[in-house]
């Protein structure tokens, strides 16, 4: 039978950028203890008050269908935090209610592009990206943030990607996989290049709990932006609760009646319980998601002070996010060529850095995943053999 070609070419032929993530994996099988520094999961399990309110909420007989767009109370806690973060006038009919991010960025691109419309994207990307674009028929063109610019975008390329046609653009600040955040030149570039070239601006926000320097600024909040900006958050990295699936879009009125349209045909919303406990979640406030960012901000600190002891391995400026982006272009290997070599001498995985675009080519992502001294001793382990193989 005919598969479509939409969803036969989500990964557009090319390789996803797992190759050495599942050879780690495989290694494990075979029962070789590998230290994973790869993809971005918390070391910490989702908080018991959480867990017991979810408990609580089900055993009270939230387990029937939900409202498509989400509880009207987590809707209104959403607003009611986006509100307060950004000063924009947000109520519950701005929010969607999503089973996760991930989701969020589907529905952001169905609502923006037709088939055969082209959607940007800033490359480093989350590997996700070119496949969520291809799933709704759109067509991905990365964007490069160059590592000389710091990873920054900059308005010109974003601008002379725009001008061959597009209807989106998709940015994430605090980023995956880079650690920047996006400054305000930044952002104010990207808003300018939307408004001129009547782009959709989806803003992947799924990280805002999570910044170490500058400050986070939601580029909705910028003049004229809010009417073209769907916001994409979640409760997976700001709440420890990767599994539990929920997250949302904020956006214009119009756009958001519409996506409950494609909700119900779709995935018809999130469990109840799971809702319940996100809410309360968030209404614990910005001190409870500080406590789970508070690991990657130690370890961070800890890494600077490795890598200011070396000078063979340079650091991205890690301003956000739980990761680290490590130059090791002085190795004179590739990033995937590094990883590999990494992984098979001393059974450390990372992730190459072309695994997230072209961009970051020569760099590997580390995620700051594991306990402050198994993450410590890997990352010399990585320094010095990176300087070994520069001396070579
Ligand atoms: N955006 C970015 C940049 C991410 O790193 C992730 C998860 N790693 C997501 C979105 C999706 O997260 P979730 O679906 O768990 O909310």
């Amino acid at each position: 039978m005919k598969i479509s070609h939409r969803i036969a070419n989500i990964n557009g032929g090319g390789s996803d950028g797992w190759d050495v993530f599942l050879k780690a994996r495989g290694m494990i099988a075979e029962g070789i203890a590998v230290t994973e520094l790869t993809i971005g999961e918390h070391d910490i399990r989702t908080a018991s008050p959480i867990l017991q309110e979810m408990h609580r909420s089900a055993m009270a007989g939230h387990t029937g269908y939900a409202m498509v767009p989400g509880i009207d109370d987590l809707r209104d806690t959403v607003a009611a935090r986006v509100q307060a973060r950004t000063g924009v006038p947000t109520t519950r009919d701005n929010v969607i209610i999503t089973p996760g991010g991930q989701a969020a960025l589907f529905a952001a691109h169905s609502a923006a592009c037709d088939p055969g419309e082209t959607a940007l994207y800033i490359d480093p990307y989350y590997a996700t990206y070119p496949g969520t674009i291809r799933s709704v028929s759109a067509v991905p063109r990365s964007v490069p943030a160059h590592a000389e610019n710091a990873f920054q975008p900059r308005a010109k390329d974003i601008a002379a990607a725009a001008e061959k046609g597009a209807v989106s653009l998709l940015v994430n600040s605090p980023n995956n996989p880079t650690g920047v955040v996006y400054n305000r030149e930044t952002l104010d570039g990207i808003a300018q290049v939307c408004k001129a070239h009547d782009l959709w601006l989806i803003s992947d926000e799924v990280y805002d709990s999570q910044v170490w320097e500058g400050e986070h600024i939601s580029p909705r909040a910028l003049p004229g932006m809010a009417e073209r900006t769907l916001v994409v958050g979640s409760m997976s990295k700001s709440h420890a609760m990767t599994g539990s699936r929920c997250g949302w879009i904020v956006g214009p009125e119009e756009v958001i009646a519409h996506l409950v349209n494609l909700a119900t045909n779709t995935t018809y919303g999130v469990p109840g319980y799971i809702q319940d406990a996100a809410n309360f979640g968030l209404k614990q406030g910005a001190e409870v998601e500080a406590e789970v960012a508070e690991p990657f901000r130690r370890r961070r600190e800890k890494a600077i002070d490795v890598l200011a002891s070396q000078n063979t391995v340079t650091l991205v400026p890690a301003q956000g996010a739980m990761y680290l982006m490590l130059n090791i272009r002085a190795t004179g290997l590739s990033g995937d060529d590094f990883a590999n070599a990494l992984l098979d001498a001393h059974h450390i995985a990372v992730m190459p850095g072309e695994s997230f675009g072209q961009a970051a080519a020569g760099h590997v992502r580390v995620a700051m995943t594991i306990d402050d001294e198994r993450f410590i001793a890997a990352l010399k382990t990585l320094c010095a053999f990176a300087a070994e193989l520069a001396d070579k």
